[in-house]
Order: C-alpha cells, then sequence, then structure tokens
C-alpha cells in the first residue's frame, strides 16, 4: 500500500507553494488508495511553535487535504534519532566538525547551481589531540563515499550526485544538539512506514543524502517525486514573505475549490480553470500530466 506524508515544519503559516505540495502529496496518495500521514517536524524549538501547527492541520482540512494518522513531531523523537546517530557512529562514518559557519563557507565553493556549500573536509581527519585543543562545542558530520547516488524521481527523473563532490560529509547533528533535517526526516520516514515523498523540487537535492542514509539505517528509501515550485510572476520563488499569497488572506477572496482548480490547471491536470475540491481532483489525478516545470502563477 502507499504510505504518503504531510511534513510540514510549523514555523510559519502554510502558503500557497506549500498548499500545493500537500495538495499534490494527497492526490497521489487518495487515487491509490493508500494512507495519508501527518509529521509535524517541529526540530528546531526555537524556530516552531504548536500555534503554527494547530493553524497548518486547519488550513489542510479547510482544503480537504485530511490524513489517516497523525505520527508523533519531531520534538519528542530525540531517542529515536540518538539510536540512528549512535548506530552511524559505531559504523565510523560520525565525526566532531569544529568549523564556524563562516569557515565552512570560506573553505567550501558553492557548487554550480545550488545554493548549498560543500565542505571541504577541514575537521574530517583531525587527530584527538586537535580535537581536544578545541574550545568551541562541535557538530557533528557523517562521511561521505567517493559513490555516485541516483534517486529515481517520479517526476523529475534520474537524478545522481557524487556525493563527495556535490555535496560533502553534511551536518546530521548541530553544535547545540539539536539533529539535523536529513537525519531526522530518514529515521521518520522510515519509522512511519512511508513509501512515497511527495514533495518541492528544492528538496531534490537532499534525496540522494536521504537514500545514502536510509541505505546506511539498513531501511529501504521511499519513492521520491519532486513537484515543480510556485513562482512569482517576476520569477521569484513564492515564499512566506509575499504576505499576499498567504492562505488566509487568499481565502478571505476565493473558496478553497476555486484556488485548488487554479493550482490543477497551472499543474496541467485539468484542461480548464474551474473550480475543483480535492476529492474530485483526486478522482481525475494522474502523474503523466503533471508539468515537471516550475509554475509562473498569478492570482
Ligand atoms: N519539513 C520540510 C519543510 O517544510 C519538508 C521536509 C520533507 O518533505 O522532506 O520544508
Amino acid at each position: 500500500m502507499t504510505v504518503g506524508r504531510f511534513a510540514p515544519s510549523p514555523s510559519g503559516k502554510m502558503h500557497l507553494g506549500n498548499l500545493f505540495s500537500f495538495l499534490m502529496a494527497w492526490c497521489s496518495v487518495r487515487s491509490a488508495g493508500g494512507e495519508m500521514v501527518l509529521r509535524m517536524e517541529d526540530l528546531d524549538p526555537q524556530r516552531t511553535s504548536a500555534e503554527f501547527a494547530a493553524q497548518i492541520r486547519r488550513d489542510l482540512l479547510r482544503f480537504g487535504l485530511d490524513w489517516d494518522r497523525e505520527v508523533p513531531c519531531q520534538s519528542t523523537r530525540t531517542a529515536a534519532y540518538d539510536a540512528a546517530f549512535e548506530k552511524l557512529e559505531a559504523m565510523g562514518l560520525i565525526y566532531p566538525c569544529y568549523c564556524s559557519r563562516a569557515e565552512v563557507h570560506a573553505a567550501s565553493a558553492p557548487h554550480l547551481g545550488q545554493s548549498e556549500f560543500v565542505y571541504a573536509g577541514t575537521c574530517r581527519n583531525l587527530t584527538p589531540e586537535q580535537r581536544a585543543s578545541k574550545k568551541r562545542l562541535p557538530a557533528w558530520r557523517l562521511r561521505v563515499p567517493e559513490a555516485e547516488w541516483t534517486v529515481h524521481d517520479g517526476l523529475q527523473g534520474d537524478y545522481t550526485e557524487l556525493l563527495s563532490r556535490d555535496c560533502g560529509d553534511f551536518v546530521v547533528r548541530r553544535a547545540d544538539g539539536v539533529y539535523a533535517y536529513q537525519l531526522a526526516v530518514v529515521v521518520d520516514d522510515g519509522d512511519n512506514g512511508v513509501t512515497q515523498v511527495v514533495r518541492g523540487r528544492d528538496l531534490l537535492a537532499s534525496a540522494p543524502r536521504q537514500k545514502y542514509l536510509f541505505s546506511l539505517l539498513g531501511k529501504p528509501a521511499p519513492e521520491y517525486i519532486h513537484v515543480p515550485l510556485l513562482l512569482a510572476p517576476d520569477g521569484r520563488r513564492l515564499s512566506k514573505r509575499d504576505g499576499d499569497l498567504d492562505l488566509d488572506s487568499l481565502l478571505g477572496r476565493y473558496k478553497p475549490e476555486e484556488i485548488i482548480g487554479v493550482l490543477a490547471q497551472a499543474a496541467g491536470l485539468i484542461d480548464k480553470q474551474e473550480a475543483i475540491s480535492a476529492k474530485e481532483l483526486a478522482s481525475v489525478f494522474d502523474w503523466r500530466h503533471m508539468r515537471r516545470d516550475d509554475i509562473c502563477l498569478t492570482l
């Protein structure tokens, strides 16, 4: 059975781009008769709140996007992340990194076309004496192999990264003890029995890292489908800063079915722009009609 998930970070209100990814994830699961899981990704206590989580639940339901079970949120899952971390540590793959953010940036080149920096490996082979001489609390990085990892994305096709060149050893636990998204999401998707991950294309570059982590932890990786991003008319990516496209303000002007209709037509899923409920869209949903490239939207 297909098990999909909503994995919002309750760090703000949902915007149209989030809604679009969630709508696609939901239609994909419902059209396959599968199960939908809701997981609040509140890893970072400084940035997330129970109020935003409550609002996201309400907003999903306003658009008819329901779920079959809500699984424990990330802030309650430290023991599971500890266990995964210890497993990786026992494999000799984790090391402490004492670099500041500025040092990481100075020592690494931004990878072409990506906003992320590739870690140069500065702390990879420090001796115990060198480690002992450091004054700051370390972050913890995972060693990546000089090997290519390919993700067969359901929409974008094959996406390959040579992890050592394109990503570098990446942080799995921050210096303040908070686990990094990459580790937490893999442990959770594995434990929640997720078989299909549908999310924005901005996370495609994370998929090879996540597949690598799944293989180290001895679990099968889910199917990945990365959907186009929504762009404002001037080509910028829609973000939480686009106040007029936040859901409250849109719902003051349009019915949920009208908003779903605009998104569905822009995505290529229906021919005419017309009001349609999430349930009706799921009944005609077909990934083969879905656009791959980013969508410029005017509302
Ligand atoms: N929580 C992440 C976000 O809101 C999504 C993570 C994921 O879908 O893997 O951006």
